[in-house]
């Protein structure tokens, strides 16, 4: 037999970590709050969680701003409280991923502190991206290079030179081409690995090197916030750019694939690359790369079944050619949840549920952002409540929304997220998050948390029977999103999901009794209601 490492067919679930579980009562989630909740997931029956950045960080874009990549920031907890964590998840089962980013520190990183008092020409700004500015007296930005977050990618310093940042002024961009960036990150995966973490989440692994020269990009002049898709992104936030996909990224990768394999237990690592084709994709999972990359296909797709049919298509035109695993994503802390971006109400969280069961009949890795197990939607956070740094740079629509604090109970805010009487860091929605949270759900068969629950358990109850194969059904509809999965053996059953995003029912009498299908009443009379989507055994 083949040996088949855990990450290849895991669910890895999102933890978005200020937002999960707050134990002390500070109004944020933290490490020991997530050792708490550690048995729910692994009763949700998921493989693997991925933690958000809890290093320590001044928390300018809460924790992508990390001012040390080896401790935790106490606001989460201490290394104690992490291997306290790392070791209850492994004895229930769960492997944990960590995130790394590597493309920026923070503004009060060591180093940085070190660039600004050591001043030009010197080997310690040699690490970050310092340049003398254009124009009269160097007053100009040194090209036009536009942040992520809104506003120019440079900051001008009281002594005249300029720095890089593609995020927030606070994430100043690192210099690959010094090679004491790399032996220092090299460090860090070995820090986080020796202390027996399973994975990582690579991001922004796509920003990592700069175009030589830094030459002005073509794209940024049309760049502005209202070229926003309903994800929330920027619509051409994957045109090519001398700061994205640069060919130098890739032998990053492969000193960290050496890294990882130095290991045992199939240590992994994911990126969070947004890079325009399927072939760009392809290049961060070739066999000495990395493990996986986030394909964030079907998060930017519409409910529209032929659209999701092309998800499938692309998908498996990039990993196929490099012998990769797809992986899956309908959400993460980053975009609009999913619920509204279906529609309002509740044809949004049907859609939502009937897209969750897709994604969960595909081989391959799926990614499920807290709270979408229990159908969140987005919340209409008001300014005055704003914390995201995109907000208020003006670089979108604002991520807050998509990460208020998880419900627990349905006793009134902060329902169960923190200890009775203290204060979540952004308000929670009231009666509604009483209704969806977990005590609400917990019971009830026809619940969201229910439906992921039986959905997760069945995943597992048929990998023996199912190959890794994939191939569209056409159902003579195109408003029907079908596929089959390959069975394992010739004597196996395989599986056949189909979604319906048309609306009217449509007939599925010949697929047989389903075994799930993601509303209650989904198929009567051997036809598939609108916006729903059910998995049929075919054998
Ligand atoms: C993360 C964001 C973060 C940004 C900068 C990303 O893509 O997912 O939440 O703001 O990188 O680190």
């Amino acid at each position: 037999m083949n040996h088949v490492p855990w990450w290849r067919h895991a669910v890895c679930y999102q933890i978005y970590v200020r937002s999960f579980a707050d134990s002390d009562g500070d109004g944020i989630g933290d490490l020991a709050g997530i050792t708490d909740r550690l048995p729910y997931l692994a009763d949700l029956g998921v493989d693997a969680i991925w933690l958000t950045p809890f290093y320590r960080s001044p928390q300018a874009d809460h924790g992508y701003d990390v001012a040390d990549y080896r401790d935790v920031d106490p606001l989460f907890g201490s290394l104690d409280t992490f291997d306290a964590m790392l070791s209850r998840a492994h004895e229930l089962g769960l492997r944990v991923i960590v995130d790394i980013v590597p493309n920026h520190s923070s503004d009060e990183h060591d180093w940085f502190k070190a660039a600004l008092t050591a001043g030009r020409g010197s080997p310690e700004r040699d690490r970050y991206v310092f340049r003398d500015g254009r124009g009269a007296d160097g007053a100009e930005p040194p090209n036009n290079w536009q942040s992520v977050f809104g506003g120019p990618a440079w900051t001008r310093l009281d002594d005249g030179q300029w720095y890089l940042h593609l995020f927030d002024g606070k994430q100043p961009d690192f210099n690959w081409e010094d090679p004491e960036v790399g032996d220092e990150f090299e460090s860090v995966l070995r820090f986080w690995l020796d202390r027996g973490v399973d994975g990582f989440r690579i991001d922004v692994a796509h920003g990592l090197a700069k175009a030589p020269g830094l030459p002005d990009s073509q794209y940024e002049a049309v760049r502005g916030p209202e070229d926003l898709s309903p994800t929330g992104l920027s619509i051409e936030a994957l045109a090519p750019r001398p700061y994205w996909d640069q060919a130098a990224v890739h032998e990053v990768y492969r000193r960290w694939h050496r890294v990882l394999a130095s290991y045992d237990g199939d240590r992994m690592a994911i990126a969070e690359a947004w890079v325009p084709t399927a072939e760009a994709l392809a290049r961060y999972v070739r066999s000495d790369e990395l493990q996986q990359a986030f394909n964030f296909l079907w998060l930017q797709a519409d409910w529209s079944a032929s659209q999701f049919r092309d998800v499938l298509v692309d998908t498996y035109a990039a990993v196929e050619p490099v012998d990769a695993t797809p992986t899956w994503v309908l959400a993460n802390h980053d975009v609009i949840r999913t619920v509204t971006r279906y529609g309002d109400g509740d044809v949004g969280l049907r859609r939502a549920r009937a897209a969750a069961l897709a994604m969960l009949a595909l081989p391959g890795s799926a990614y499920v952002y807290q709270g979408d197990e229990l159908g969140l939607p987005q919340v209409d956070v008001a300014e005055a409540d704003r914390q995201d740094p995109t907000w208020r740079r003006g670089g979108g629509v604002g991520r807050d929304g998509c990460r208020i604090p998880i419900p627990w109970s349905d006793a009134g805010p902060p329902f169960g997220f923190g200890p009775n009487g203290s204060a979540p860091w952004l308000p929670q929605p009231v009666p509604l998050w009483g209704d969806l949270s977990v005590a609400s759900q917990q019971d009830d068969p026809e619940s969201t948390l229910a439906l992921y629950r039986s959905a997760l358990r069945l995943r597992r109850e048929l990998v023996p029977d199912l190959g890794d194969r994939v191939s569209l059904v056409d159902r003579g509809d195109s408003d029907v999103f079908a596929f089959a999965r390959s069975a394992a053996a010739p004597d196996r059953p395989a599986l056949v999901c189909v979604v319906n995003g048309g609306a009217a029912a449509v007939p599925v009498g010949d697929l047989g009794e389903p075994i799930l299908t993601s509303e209650p009443d989904a198929v009567t009379a051997d036809a598939l209601a609108p916006d729903t989507a059910g998995w049929f055994r075919a054998g």
